[in-house]
């Protein structure tokens, strides 16, 4: 895009202009010069792209959206950034997100909600909704047309949930596949980068620029582990063409279809599996059925893992320090620790801290702890049970469906609805926005962020209301290209 001024992007492809104030969508932008800089003839040259700021830059602050890390500036780039640059792309910016990627509307921010550009009419919002989170920034970026694709991060659903309001495609890889280093860990056991794009040719190019062994990363999957999943992936990726998906067999699970559900999501999800049976592919109900439990356990383990990480902003090192007010005669240091965090963290990620403290502690260890942590293999096990594809990391002893039993891959709505309206400043959260409403916005797309399997959510029509609706594609570890071919079927 070109850049008018420091925070004002013109929409390429349409007529009408998108500004980033509308949308709220850039926190920090490259400015011009970072627009243009691309480098040459990588793969990646011509390709503009919006970071979220939750990935460290050492040219832009990362702020994760926290009051704590306000006027933060990393001293290094994270992997994911070095190989966008060496690939040729041009950063325009940080994209808006929840405050340390803990939330599903992009409503928890230091920098304020991001406007979903669904909503714009001539550039000025008609309908306030939700861009989703917590790459709402990211998402809305997007489709606002600031950027070709942009980086989000995906812990419990974050790239899918945005992608799907704001009618975009989004890919949250297997886990281990995209480097986590100099990207700010919420719940490390969870989180991946992904990507969001209109298409999903675009997806593919820069995610196959970034999905590279990095050995800064201690859970970065080893290379010959890759080699494995990758080579049973081509083989039967390479069966199959966008005009004939030669018996291509995808499981729709039952225990998808929560009573929260609108009904234009199901009736978008039909559509779709008419598309992809017309053109050969065999849809069969598959059941799931440790799915009523994913939101609890996710909640527990994320929580439980985003309150060990963020004990380091502690005021003494990097952040936001607070001192305590004269006549606070407690030892300094914890003071200190008490004053900044206090001030430095929202509401959001105080709640975080406290579940996951409380998770953690001996009374409560052994009942939700690891009780969530059985729950998560039992979740592992159900996919392994479904697919006929052999899980590469091979992290239980659950079987596989033979070939001809089995799935390749599970389609399921990315959403249970179309965006939420944002919380108006008058009346604050609304029935949609409050907490636990936004914890089940959630309810499609945690069981694959458990087994760590890769899921790509792509447009797929619009519901009563006019908005988008997408649809998700999940594969086995490592299949992250057959998710991006069916998912390039579909849109
Ligand atoms: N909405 C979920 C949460 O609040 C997922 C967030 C994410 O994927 N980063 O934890």
């Amino acid at each position: 895009p070109r850049l008018s001024g420091s925070l004002h992007f013109v929409r390429r492809s349409a007529s009408t202009q998108i500004s980033n104030a509308a949308v709220n969508a850039i926190v920090s932008s490259a400015g011009s010069e970072g627009a243009f800089a691309t480098r040459g003839s990588g793969p990646l040259a011509g390709v503009t792209v919006a970071v979220k700021d939750n990935i460290c830059t050492k040219s832009l602050p990362t702020t994760c959206s926290s009051r704590i890390l306000e006027n933060f500036t990393s001293p290094f780039d994270a992997t994911v950034v070095s190989l966008l640059s060496t690939g040729g792309a041009a950063i325009v910016g940080k994209a808006n997100c929840d405050e340390f990627g803990m939330g599903s509307l992009n409503v928890h921010s230091v920098h304020g909600p991001v406007v979903n550009p669904v909503g714009l009419q001539d550039g000025v919002p008609v309908e306030r909704r939700s861009a989703g989170g917590s790459s709402g920034g990211s998402a809305a970026a997007v489709a606002a047309g600031f950027c070709d694709a942009a980086l989000g991060t995906d812990t419990g659903g974050s790239v899918r949930l945005p992608a799907s309001y704001c009618g975009v495609v989004g890919l949250k890889p297997s886990y281990g596949i995209i480097s986590r280093w100099g990207v700010v860990s919420f719940a490390d056991s969870l989180d991946c980068v992904g990507v969001l794009a209109k298409d999903v040719s675009t997806v593919r190019r820069v995610h196959n620029a970034i999905a590279k062994y990095d050995e800064r990363d201690p859970t970065a999957a080893p290379p010959h582990v890759r080699a494995l999943a990758s080579q049973l992936c081509m083989q039967r990726a390479a069966e199959i063409t966008a005009t004939d998906l030669k018996g291509l067999r995808i499981g729709v699970p039952r225990d998808y279809f929560p009573k929260e559900l609108q009904p234009s999501v199901i009736e978008s999800l039909q559509k779709t599996l008419d598309q992809l049976r017309a053109r050969g592919a065999t849809v069969v109900p598959v059941t799931l059925p440790s799915t009523p439990y994913a939101l609890s356990a996710y909640y527990v383990i994320s929580s439980a893992e985003a309150s060990s990480n963020l004990a380091r902003y502690d005021g003494v090192e990097y952040g936001l320090r607070v001192e305590p007010p004269p006549g606070a005669n407690l030892n300094k240091t914890a003071n200190v620790y008490a004053h900044s965090r206090t001030r430095g963290f929202g509401e959001e990620v105080k709640r975080r801290i406290l579940l996951g403290t409380y998770a953690l502690s001996a009374d409560a260890f052994e009942n939700y702890f690891l009780q969530a942590q059985r729950v998560r293999n039992l979740i592992k096990a159900d996919f392994n049970r479904v697919f006929w594809a052999p899980n590469a990391l091979k992290v239980d002893a659950s079987t596989n469906a033979t070939r001809t039993e089995g799935v390749d891959v599970i389609i399921h709505p990315s959403a249970i609805r179309t965006a939420p309206p944002l919380p108006d400043a008058q009346h604050g959260a609304s029935a949609e926005t409050g907490s636990l409403d936004a914890y089940v916005q959630d309810v499609m797309t945690v069981p694959a962020s458990l087994a760590g399997l890769p899921a790509l959510s792509v447009p797929a029509g619009s519901g009563s209301d006019a908005w988008p609706i997408g649809v998700s594609v999940v594969g086995q570890w490592g299949f992250d290209e057959m998710v991006l071919k069916v998912g390039e079927v579909i849109e």
